[in-house]
């Protein structure tokens, strides 16, 4: 079998493939053609230990039978059912469930088909309810730099990553950046939670002090960092934010697309840092990454803030075509038996120590900056080469991909985050495939 599984070049030109240099691409394609529990299958024959669960997402590895299974039985039974005015039981009952896996009063679950949708929800959930409740002057929202909520205009806004936001002109008005936690020197090689930078948190003070707290609707964080390069809360930063949250009458909204169901040992990062936030945004792992589907966890107070008026009004006007639809449920369903059968809620926690020195084991090599590691993610920052930001990462990107490893890099810094029915023979064979490949580069 050729590398392009049977592509023509021709066929290769039509796909414009989403954050990937698509020339260089299709010059030599990497191309998947099946995958089953830890492995892809390359259209080569080749097996690619997944060391990232897709894209942060497939936390039960691959064909998991509980879910084809279920797929198959509820495309047969109801495919689609309209999301407006109509419903069908699914959508209830795993509500219901995932309000109980939820801690605190995050009771309220409003679905979405993405983790960038998931964000665009909160959003205008937070600006809505303080306008539900007389507050209507509250619009300004609060992110922080380096932070990435997906790629629709709320979240490139409120999201820090210069290279999503430079070709897009003015995005959304009324929004300022806290500062970021990550490069703090004496934070380097921290294993877990690192001790310094608790303070930048205040930067919300500031940003009360500059635009008066009775303008802002929301601050949204990710508790924990990924596709900025995996960047960790200093010890005791999420409570402060979360503390001058409550004084200010500010929403804390939690990004949690990436480090809910499991990351952590946990079941999100909330349950991990014993925070809870106003709104969390969650996707990816919902479903296993299998079928496209995200949710909105909401404190009763604030969905409550919505139910005043007459009884047959629209409260919220806001809703997708596939918010909740029958096929995305299914699988979500059958995705949280087999995280529950399988006990992968908490099997992050149990591999962490090891999963914590292996990749700490790699902190030796010269051309490594930095290590950075909670439950079962890993982040590998890498010296950068002068003049050419990115390179040596994605220089180590291909080699592991040669060697039938898949990372992720972002910036300098290689990421794992790997399904999470990994065994010790697989961080083994990832670590050691990573530290031949980082020996190497140059
Ligand atoms: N928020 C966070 C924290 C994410 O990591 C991502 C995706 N990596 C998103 C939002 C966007 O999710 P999606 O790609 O499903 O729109």
């Amino acid at each position: 079998m050729s590398n392009n599984a049977g592509l023509s070049e021709h066929d290769m030109q039509a796909y414009w493939m989403p954050f990937t240099a698509n020339r260089q691409f299709k010059s030599n394609p990497r191309l998947v053609v099946g995958a089953d529990r830890m492995h892809f299958t390359l259209s080569d024959g080749r097996q690619l230990l997944d060391g990232i669960a897709g894209l942060w997402c497939c936390n039960a590895g691959h064909n998991r039978p509980r879910i084809v299974e279920a797929i198959q039985k509820q495309a047969a039974e109801l495919d689609y059912a309209p999301a407006f005015q109509m419903g069908h039981p699914k959508q209830f009952e795993l509500a219901s469930r995932l309000a109980k896996m939820m801690p605190g009063n995050l009771n309220k679950v409003f679905f979405t088909n993405s983790g960038s949708e998931s964000c665009e929800t909160a959003l205008k959930m937070a600006i809505a309810y303080h306008r539900a409740r007389g507050e209507g002057h509250r619009t300004r929202l609060i992110g922080r730099e380096k932070g990435y909520h997906g790629v629709n205009f709320g979240g490139m806004s409120v999201g820090g990553m210069p290279a999503n936001r430079k070709m897009f002109g003015n995005l959304v008005a009324g929004v300022d950046h806290l500062r970021h936690t990550h490069g703090i020197e004496e934070n380097r090689f921290s294993k877990g939670q690192p001790q310094h930078g608790e303070e930048l948190a205040d930067d919300l003070i500031r940003m009360c002090e500059l635009h008066d707290p009775s303008t802002i609707a929301a601050v949204i964080v990710e508790p924990l960092a990924g596709s900025a390069g995996v960047i960790l809360p200093p010890k005791g930063y999420l409570q402060r934010l979360r503390k001058i949250c409550d004084q200010h009458g500010i929403l804390l909204i939690f990004d949690e697309v990436i480090t809910g169901f499991g990351r952590l040992g946990t079941p999100f990062a909330s349950n991990y840092f014993d925070v809870e936030a106003d709104l969390v945004t969650t996707a990816k792992a919902l479903t296993n990454g299998v079928i496209p589907m995200g949710a909105v966890f909401a404190q009763d107070k604030i969905y409550d803030a919505f139910m005043q008026g007459p009884d047959n009004m629209v409260e919220f006007f806001h809703g997708y075509t596939f918010s909740g639809n029958p096929m995305a449920c299914a699988t979500a369903l059958a995705t949280l038996d087999t995280y529950e059968e399988e006990g992968l809620l908490t099997r992050a926690a149990e591999l962490a120590d090891y999963w914590q020195d292996a990749a700490h084991s790699l902190a030796d090599l010269p051309l490594v900056k930095d290590v950075r590691n909670l439950g079962l993610i890993a982040g590998i920052e890498l010296e950068p080469i002068a003049g050419a930001p990115t390179k040596r990462a994605f220089s180590a990107f291909m080699q592991a991909y040669e060697a039938g490893l898949l990372i992720r890099t972002t910036g300098d810094t290689i990421a794992l985050s790997p399904p999470l029915i990994i065994e010790k023979s697989h961080i083994d064979f990832a670590f050691g495939t990573l530290r031949k490949i980082i020996q190497a580069l140059d």
